[in-house]
């Protein structure tokens, strides 16, 4: 049985990433979508909060189950069981990143190699802080993420500007 981690910040989930999940969730038997609990200046969404939306929009893929881990990937990998690390190729600008962050890990875990999709060119623009700068300005963004996250999204921005934050 193949057990796969797609790790990343997920703030929020778009379509982009929900087309990898999908993808790769037809080549592996199960795939952990793994929320990084990072020290990210300025998430938009609580870790719980990103985790909740994962959850809601990958509801219906049956192989797929939501986490948030901190620490080091390669843990969380050893720690379900996985031997494999799913990331999403865009463009080049994300290439070497990948490439060194994959290189460490094989390094610290000689057992679990990283597996790269190639985004969808529909989506290979398409990043989490460019859906909430758009959204900052009030923007269409529904063409970027699920109905669900949408309207999470704008909720977020109704209660911070009462807060006055953002
Ligand atoms: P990180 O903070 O690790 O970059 P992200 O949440 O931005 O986390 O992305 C997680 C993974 O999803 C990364 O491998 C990233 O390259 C990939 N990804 C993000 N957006 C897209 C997209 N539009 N198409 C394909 N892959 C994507």
């Amino acid at each position: 049985m193949t057990i796969a981690v797609y790790p990343g910040s997920f703030d929020p989930v778009t379509l982009g990433h929900l087309d990898i999940i999908e993808r790769a969730s037809r080549v592996v038997d199960r795939l952990i979508v793994g929320v990084l609990n990072n020290s990210m200046k300025t998430p938009m969404f609580t870790v719980a909060e990103r985790v909740e939306l994962l959850k809601r929009v990958t509801g219906a893929i049956p192989n797929v189950e939501v986490r948030s881990f901190g620490g080091l990937l390669v843990d969380f990998a050893h720690e379900t069981g996985a031997s494999v690390i799913v990331r999403g190729l865009r463009a080049v600008t994300d290439f070497e990143y990948e490439l060194q962050m994959s290189q460490t890990n094989r390094k610290i875990a000689p057992d679990v190699d990283t597996v790269f999709f190639t985004t969808n060119l529909e989506y290979a623009y398409l990043s989490s802080s460019i859906v909430k700068e758009v959204a900052m300005y009030e923007g269409n963004i529904s063409e970027f993420v699920s109905p669900e996250v949408e309207q999470a999204i704008w909720e977020k921005i109704k209660s911070s500007e009462k807060k006055g934050s953002l």
